[in-house]
C-alpha cells in the first residue's frame, strides 16, 4: 500500500475549520482505495505562532516540509499581523523555495452552482486558469528610494526571466494540447512595455511549437470584461502572476463565489511537494463560527488527488460537490443555506 505523506498548515481563521473538512474527504477517497493512504502531519505556522515567535514557520521550516508528498494549505493572515508578513514569510516563501511556478486555478461553474452573471449557460463558464506563481509583479525587488513625505518614491520591479516565461506558457500549451482546448494569453503590452512585450514574444514563438492549439491574446483590461459578458471565448488561460490573481478573484464572483475557489500550486518536476489551498483568504469575519464553507478546500482535496494520479477519486470528489449544490440541502450561509462546515463535509463524505 503506498502512504502519502501530507503536511497539512491549517493556518489562520477559518483555515483549520475548512482543512478539517478537506481531511474528512481525503481520507474518504483513500478509504475507497486498498492501494493507497494518507499520513497527515500537522504544522502549527501561522499567525499565531508569529505572535509568539516573531515569525510565521520554523527557520528550518523549508527543510522540514521538504519530505513530503504534498502539503495541504488552510489560509494565513489574520488582524494584528500585516499582510504583507503573513504572505512573504509563509505562503509566498513555500511556493518559492519549492519551485511551486504554476499555479492553476479551475474557473468553472458547477452543477448546482450559481454564477452572478445573466444570461449564461452552465457550460460557458469552464476556464481554468494558468497563473505564473513564480517571479513577475511578485518578484519582490523594489526599493523606497528617498524617504520622507514630500519627495517620497518607491520602485517596485517586476522580473521576467526566459527560464521563468517560457516554462509557464509551455506548461499551459501541454495542458490545452491534452485537454484538447484552446489556450489564451492575457497580458498588457500596451503599457508594460517591456515585460509583456517579452511575454508576447515568448507566447508567440512557443506557440509555433503546437500549431494544433489554436490560441488567442487579449489585454488584461479587455479580458477582464469579456470574462463578465462573454466568458466561453476563455478555455485554459495562461497569464503572469498579478493578473493571474485577479482575474481568478473574478473568475470566483461567477463561477459559484469566492467559497468554491480552489487553487494547486505545482511543481511539475516533482522535485519538491506541490501545495493545495483554497484560494480565499483566513476570513476573519466568521472565523471560529464553523459556517465557512468548506468547498474550496474540498476542490483543492480532489485537486491533490488528481496530482498523485487518481483522477477517478478526484472527480468522484467533484461529482459529490455537485450533487450536494445541486441536492442544495445542506448548505454553508455564503450559498443562502444553514447548514455547519462540518454538516457540509459529513454529506460530501456520505455521498462519496
Ligand atoms: P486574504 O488577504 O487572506 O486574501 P481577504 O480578507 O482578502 O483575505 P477572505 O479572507 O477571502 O479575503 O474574505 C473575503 C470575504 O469572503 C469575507 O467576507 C469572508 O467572510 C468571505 N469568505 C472567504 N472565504 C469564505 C468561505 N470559505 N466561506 C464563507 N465565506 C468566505
Ligand atoms: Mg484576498
Amino acid at each position: 500500500m503506498k502512504t502519502y505523506k501530507i503536511a497539512v498548515i491549517a493556518g489562520d481563521g477559518i483555515g483549520p475549520e475548512v482543512i478539517d473538512a478537506g481531511i474528512e474527504v481525503l481520507k474518504k477517497a483513500a478509504a475507497l482505495d486498498s492501494t493507497f493512504q494518507f499520513q497527515f502531519t500537522y504544522f502549527p505556522w501561522g499567525c499565531e505562532f508569529y505572535t509568539k515567535h516573531g515569525k510565521m514557520m520554523d527557520e528550518n521550516g523549508i527543510d522540514q516540509l521538504k519530505e513530503f508528498d504534498a502539503i495541504y494549505l488552510g489560509a494565513v493572515g489574520f488582524p494584528g499581523v500585516p499582510d504583507h508578513i503573513s504572505l512573504w514569510d509563509l505562503l509566498l516563501r513555500i511556493r518559492k523555495e519549492f519551485d511551486q511556478y504554476v499555479n492553476i486555478r479551475p474557473v468553472r461553474l458547477l452543477k448546482g452552482a450559481k454564477t452572478s452573471l445573466m444570461d449564461v449557460k452552465r457550460e460557458d463558464i469552464n476556464m481554468l486558469f494558468i497563473r505564473e506563481n513564480s517571479e513577475g509583479e511578485y518578484s519582490g525587488a523594489g526599493e523606497w528610494l528617498f524617504k520622507g513625505r514630500e519627495n517620497e518614491v518607491v520602485m517596485q520591479n517586476s522580473v521576467f526571466s526566459r527560464k521563468g516565461t517560457e516554462r509557464i506558457i509551455r506548461y499551459a500549451f501541454e495542458t490545452a494540447k491534452n485537454q484538447k482546448r484552446s489556450l489564451t494569453s492575457i497580458s498588457k503590452a500596451n503599457a508594460l512595455n517591456y515585460s509583456m512585450v517579452f511575454w508576447d514574444q515568448v507566447f508567440e514563438e512557443v506557440s509555433a511549437e503546437y500549431p494544433e492549439v489554436e490560441t488567442s491574446s487579449y489585454l488584461v483590461d479587455a479580458a477582464a470584461m469579456l470574462m463578465i459578458k462573454d466568458p466561453k471565448r476563455f478555455e485554459v488561460v495562461v497569464t503572469s502572476n498579478l493578473f493571474g490573481d485577479i482575474l481568478t478573484d473574478l473568475g470566483a464572483a461567477i463561477a459559484g463565489g469566492i467559497g468554491l475557489a480552489a487553487g494547486a500550486n505545482i511543481n511539475p518536476e516533482r522535485n519538491y511537494p506541490s501545495m493545495f489551498e483554497p484560494i480565499h483568504g483566513s476570513a476573519p469575519d466568521i472565523a471560529g463560527k464553523g459556517i465557512a464553507n468548506p468547498l474550496a478546500a474540498i476542490w483543492s482535496a480532489s485537486q491533490m488527488l488528481d496530482f498523485f494520479g487518481y483522477e477517478s477519486y478526484g472527480k468522484e470528489v467533484l461529482n459529490a460537490i455537485e450533487e450536494l449544490l445541486t441536492e442544495g440541502q445542506v448548505l454553508t450561509p455564503d450559498m443562502g443555506g444553514t447548514a455547519s462546515t462540518q454538516e457540509v463535509a459529513e454529506r460530501i463524505v456520505e455521498i462519496m
